[in-house]
């Protein structure tokens, strides 16, 4: 049984490496760079502190709200509005944050990446409050809306738990009626603001993958590549990318195995429905007596 205290220290800790992990990659992001290269450079950077990627690193553009990240082939470059949405765990406990850049020196993005960033640090003097779900999702509707644009209605921030990133409670960015407070715990503040009609559908297969169930599987690579993740990822997200740097290229074969037998469950990328762009930021909070925002 881990003590509060030492969760809580944890806790910071994955907070502190992805803090450093976001001001030392934010200037080497450049239009044209391989989209590989870039998350590699956060999830190696993230190890070298010694954490964990809590899940791959999304690398989302333009109308591509979530759920982008670079096969193991991958030859996507950076450009557009481009979302940098990446996680990182000391023992299970999470700290899960974003961000957007304009690639393209435009004032759209611009706008749109000030109506997230604006959105969120309102939701977090909201939540300071001591205010009620519905009320944030309020200031964040609201503060988008000052600026024309919209929130994504079905995104929403999260409760995360040890080995958890989404636990429990969610977070709406959109005005409810919700009377629920944030209780003590560990949650993810992420508004979306766009140009387009604010709803997002689920697109191609985006290599990102759950375990669901570790029962047994035939094939003895596809049992092999399970029990690894089963050890390596426990209740996290992992990617392909991952496990074809360990096991090779037959591992892929594996994965469409796993997933066939109800052992994975794959994540679809996320597109907004209007297929205009998207921006993002988001930040980790540990409401305790007060509220710390881990990963700023
Ligand atoms: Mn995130
Ligand atoms: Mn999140």
């Amino acid at each position: 049984m881990t003590s509060r205290s030492k969760q809580k220290e944890k806790i910071l800790q994955a907070g502190k490496i992805a803090s450093e992990v976001k001001e030392w990659i934010k200037p080497q992001i450049k239009k044209g760079m391989p989209l590989l290269e870039l998350a590699e450079k956060i999830e190696n950077k993230i190890k070298e502190l010694k954490g964990k990627p809590a899940f791959p690193t999304n690398l989302s553009i333009n109308e591509i709200a979530a759920h982008y990240t670079p096969s193991y082939n991958d030859e996507t470059k950076a450009s557009g509005l481009l979302k940098v949405d990446f996680g990182v765990h000391v023992d299970g406990w999470i700290a899960d944050t974003a961000f957007s850049v304009d690639l393209e020196n435009n004032s759209e993005n611009k706008k749109l990446i000030e109506a997230s960033e604006k959105a969120l640090k309102n939701a977090i003097r909201e939540a300071e409050k001591k205010s009620s779900l519905g009320e944030i999702g309020k200031v964040i509707q609201e503060t988008m809306e000052s600026y024309k644009f919209s929130p994504i209605v079905n995104l929403t921030g999260h409760e995360m738990e040890e080995y958890e990133l989404h636990a429990g409670l969610t977070i709406m960015n959109i005005k409810t009626t919700n009377k629920e407070k944030l209780s003590e715990g560990l949650y993810a503040i992420e508004p979306f603001a766009t140009n387009g009609s604010g709803k997002i559908y689920e697109g191609k297969p985006s290599g990102i993958y759950i375990l669901i169930d570790s029962k047994n599987v035939r094939n003895p690579t596809a049992r092999e590549i399970l029990d690894f993740i089963a050890d390596e990822y426990q209740t996290l997200p992992f990617c392909s990318r991952w496990l074809v740097k360990k096991f090779g290229i037959k591992s892929l074969f594996a994965l469409k195995q796993l997933e066939e037998n109800g052992n994975l469950h794959q994540y679809p990328q996320l597109i907004e429905v209007s297929h205009a762009k998207v921006s993002q930021a988001e930040n980790t909070i540990l409401v305790d007596d007060k509220i710390i925002v881990t990963s700023e």
